[in-house]
């Protein structure tokens, strides 16, 4: 069969890796790089390109490690950097290690009730299933019902709110389950950065003659006397292409736009009823760490704006990226936010005061260079309603799958579970 893969993330090239060994493939991606929102850039005086957006993996990301293997790639390794939460406490910035059942125990902030409370919960959730009351409970009714409130909102309500705003209190609890469940201290990186992950497994598509459209947008798809035809447009030029199969890894509010004239009204209505917050990340090139020794900072009060900063050199030397550090911003926001409007130059003096309270020490520090990534429909919504919606992979057309952001649920989007989904959807072809 010839088959067409919409998409060349993760998801789009695992599943073109796979589907190579039966068929013949052609990837379509309309950016001029592959990899998605794990892609990454280059500075000529960076040994490394580096992500967009902060990235790292989990010791138990078992798909993306045995994928690596199966294509040949050994440059995923794992550390233990540290973490730590930001707590705001009588106006005060505290910044406190969150990770082990220890430093719950040692929290300052929680009495001795609540913490034993919360310890047992999250013992359920570390070490047990994904039970039924997980999808038909939102987390913040099940953990303050089980945690008391004080926990709540000391612990969790922040981090929430700033990964999902308004939608916050919508969230099912077996997103913390998952969250919980999943997470490993040790945490996984690639020699030279999830680009040259990706331009590795570009190479070995090549190989397997798999061929690959960057700068190449898909338009439409319709079907003729059983054929699908992809109507596309290549670096501005607008052409056609007979396929036999189609699996689309595209975002679920594009899926529509392309396949409005292949699929009826109640199957694509099913996709405008998925609600996404988009992705803001900042990067900054900085002659000392904003962070002293800390690799991720969950920031858990209102009165700093941002929701995280990964001190990506405080994870990866900093040798390969010419001896400065990088540190990434991260916010999760609207549309019509105005952060996402803001000119990057804006967004920096907005956000410097804050960095400076955080570290005193960045009243010294010198920003040497800086990016902004804005990544639209970046964080699905998990909400009370999403399992009535939540896409499948096969679709009510012969041979059209659909393998995308959504699917990972429970679990929040990550590379992982892009390739085991974009491997599932080669297998149904
Ligand atoms: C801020 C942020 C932090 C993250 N942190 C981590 C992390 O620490 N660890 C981790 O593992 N994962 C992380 N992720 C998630 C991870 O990046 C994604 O889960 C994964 O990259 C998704 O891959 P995908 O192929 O499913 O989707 P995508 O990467 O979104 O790929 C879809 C592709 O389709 C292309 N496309 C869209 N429309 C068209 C069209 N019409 N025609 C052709 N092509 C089109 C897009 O350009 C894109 O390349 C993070 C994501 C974000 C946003």
């Amino acid at each position: 069969m010839k088959i067409a893969i919409l998409g060349g993330g993760f998801s789009g090239l695992a599943c073109a890796f796979d589907a190579s060994n039966k068929h013949d493939v052609v990837v379509y991606e309309r950016s001029s790089v592959l990899g998605g929102l794990a892609s990454g850039f280059f500075q000529p005086h960076w040994e490394w390109p580096v992500e967009r957006a902060y990235h790292h993996l989990f010791a138990n990301d078992t798909d993306i490690i045995n994928f690596a293997r199966d294509t040949g790639f050994n440059g995923i390794y794992f550390s233990t950097p540290t973490t730590a939460s930001l707590f705001e406490v009588s106006g005060k910035y505290e910044t406190t290690p969150f990770d082990t059942p220890a430093d719950l125990l040692r929290f300052r902030h929680l009495d001795v009730l609540s913490k034993l409370r919360t310890a047992t919960i999250l013992a359920a959730l570390k070490l047990g299933p994904n039970i039924p009351i997980y999808e038909r409970m939102g987390a913040h009714e099940f953990m303050t019902k089980t945690t008391g409130e004080r926990s709540w909102n000391i612990l969790w309500e922040q981090l929430f709110r700033k990964k999902f705003g308004k939608y916050a209190e919508n969230i099912l609890m077996s997103f913390l389950w998952a969250r919980i469940h999943k997470r490993t201290k040790r945490l996984g990186y690639i020699r030279g950065g999830f680009q040259t992950f990706i331009n590795h497994i570009e190479k070995a598509l090549n190989d397997k003659k798999v061929h690959i459209n960057k700068k190449t947008q898909i338009l439409s798809i319709k079907q003729n006397r059983g054929e699908y035809e992809a109507f596309i447009d290549q670096s501005g030029q607008r052409t056609k292409e007979k396929f036999d199969a189609i699996v689309s890894t595209l975002p679920s509010p594009i899926l529509p736009k392309v396949t409005k004239s292949l699929f009826d009204g109640d199957y694509l209505g099913r996709f405008s009823k998925l609600r996404y917050l988009n992705a803001l990340a900042l990067l900054l090139e900085t002659k000392q760490p904003i962070l002293d020794d800390i690799y991720w900072l969950n920031i858990c009060t209102p009165s700093i704006p941002m929701m995280l900063i990964g001190q990506h050199t405080n994870f990866v030397d900093k040798k390969h990226y010419g001896g400065n550090h990088l540190s990434y911003i991260g916010y999760y926001l609207e549309a019509s936010d105005p952060l996402v409007s803001m000119k990057k130059e804006e967004l920096i003096k907005a956000l410097w005061p804050y960095l400076e309270k955080i570290n005193p020490k960045n009243k010294e520090n010198k920003i040497l260079k800086s990016f902004s990534f804005y990544g639209p429909y970046a964080q699905p919504l998990f909400e009370k309603d999403f399992l009535k919606y939540k896409p499948d992979f096969v679709t009510p057309k012969k041979n059209f799958y659909v393998a995308n952001l959504d699917m990972t649920y429970p679990y929040d989007r990550g590379t992982n579970y892009a390739v085991k989904l974009g491997r599932i959807a080669a297998s149904l072809v």
